[in-house]
């Protein structure tokens, strides 16, 4: 057997014992004292192992913290380091615990957060704890970044991960893999989010129905027509998810609101249905409409270097792990869109395995622990020469 996965087996109950404490340090968004306590529970972890450095984020949550590992073997001048990506955030509120604690039980580890993705964190600290103790040299510089907002669309560590990835010759992150059988996801699509607002004219429904302009027909005419923006062969999807409006059923409505999730497989197609919500005019012209938003996530695009990257993974595991590996692409962002836009070779889908992340059934695979562990430091022990 490899000797880094031995190891990783040999540690697994180690890693439990932290990941355990992990979930059981809730980290909501936006509760930044709550994810800055989180943090710190990673600098223990890492003590003797990586240097912290903590940064603003921008806005009003907990702060980023970056690991520089200290690794076996001389530093090459080289530039492009290695960089692991990851969020210290969970999308749970304080106080899941009590209904979700953490468990151990049917080789399963259960708890809000354990799959998105603390255990992905874990992993990585124990993937360069194993290339430490087993004595194998990286020569590139090795980080992990944990941002604080992920969950909440990186608005205020968006400009430093990109700064950050621009730096690194290949990023690693550690959002969990597809399936139960973790497929690792070398393409995502864009995510963006539109506000519509419409303003008509309030009037009596009984005594004045014809002074009004209703802003609620006026929305349901609005959504109808950019509904059909979706196009299903090219990957691009529009959902009308929240909607409002009104006051009394009485009352012909003088507002209505409604906001819309976008998500794009190409970038060439997110301006085209910009200009399309763009151009959106009244039915009504006695009715206003008012169009905000835009793309918040790039696409993460199966580039060759991306391609060649999950190779580069699936050869490892194939011959050091004696596992097949397979890639996926999902409809849900990361960081990884961040930084693959920027033309970083980015390997996303790397971290646990398991199942129902922002669900109850919240869990990972107990034993594919230790090959995750294994994989990880395979891989940054190579792309580290
Ligand atoms: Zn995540």
């Amino acid at each position: 057997m490899n000797e880094i996965l031995d190891w990783a087996q040999s540690r697994r109950d180690e890693l439990i014992a932290l990941l355990k404490e992990l979930v059981e340090c809730e980290s909501p968004s936006d509760d930044a004292a709550a994810v800055n306590q989180f943090q710190d529970l990673l600098v223990a972890g890492s003590a003797g192992l990586a240097r912290p450095k903590f940064t603003k984020s921008a806005g009003a949550y907990g702060r980023n913290l970056r690991l520089d590992f200290v690794l076996p073997g001389p530093r090459r001048k080289t530039p492009g380091w290695i960089l692991g990506v990851g969020h210290a955030d969970t999308v749970w509120s304080l106080g899941t615990l009590q209904s979700m604690p953490f468990q151990r039980h049917s080789g399963r580890l259960w708890g809000p957060g354990v799959l998105d993705m603390k255990a992905g964190l874990a992993f990585f600290l124990y993937a360069m704890k194993a290339l430490r103790e087993l004595d194998l040299p990286v020569s590139r510089k090795v980080s992990l970044w944990v941002v604080s907002d992920e969950e909440v669309g990186s608005t205020g560590s968006r400009a430093q991960t990109e700064a950050l990835a621009r730096e690194a010759s290949a990023v690693l992150v550690l959002e969990p893999g597809t399936g139960l059988d973790g497929k690792l996801k070398t393409a995502r699509k864009g995510v963006g989010d539109y506000k519509m607002s419409v303003r008509g004219k309030a009037a009596h429904a009984g005594i004045d129905f014809e002074a009004g302009a209703s802003a609620i027909v006026e929305l349901a005419r609005q959504v109808a027509r950019l509904t059909e923006f979706t196009d299903l062969k090219k990957g691009l999807t529009v959902n009308p998810g929240v909607i409002g409006g009104g006051t009394r059923t009485n009352v012909v409505a003088a507002e209505a609101h409604a906001e819309v999730d976008v998500r794009v497989a190409r970038l060439q197609d997110a301006k085209p249905l910009d200009r399309k919500f763009q151009a959106l005019k009244p039915f009504d012209k006695r009715c206003s409409l008012e169009v905000t938003g835009g793309l918040n996530r790039p696409p993460l695009e199966r580039s060759r270097e991306i391609a060649a990257l999950f190779r580069t993974a699936k050869r490892l595991s194939e011959a050091h792990l004696g596992r097949t590996l397979e890639e996926s692409s999902t409809g849900g962002g990361s960081d990884g869109n961040f930084t693959a836009a920027l033309g970083v070779p980015t390997l996303d889908g790397i971290g646990a395995v398991g199942e129902g992340a922002h669900a109850p059934h919240e869990s990972i695979l107990e034993d594919r622990i230790a090959d995750r562990v294994a994989l990880l430091a395979l891989l940054v022990r190579h792309l580290g020469q």
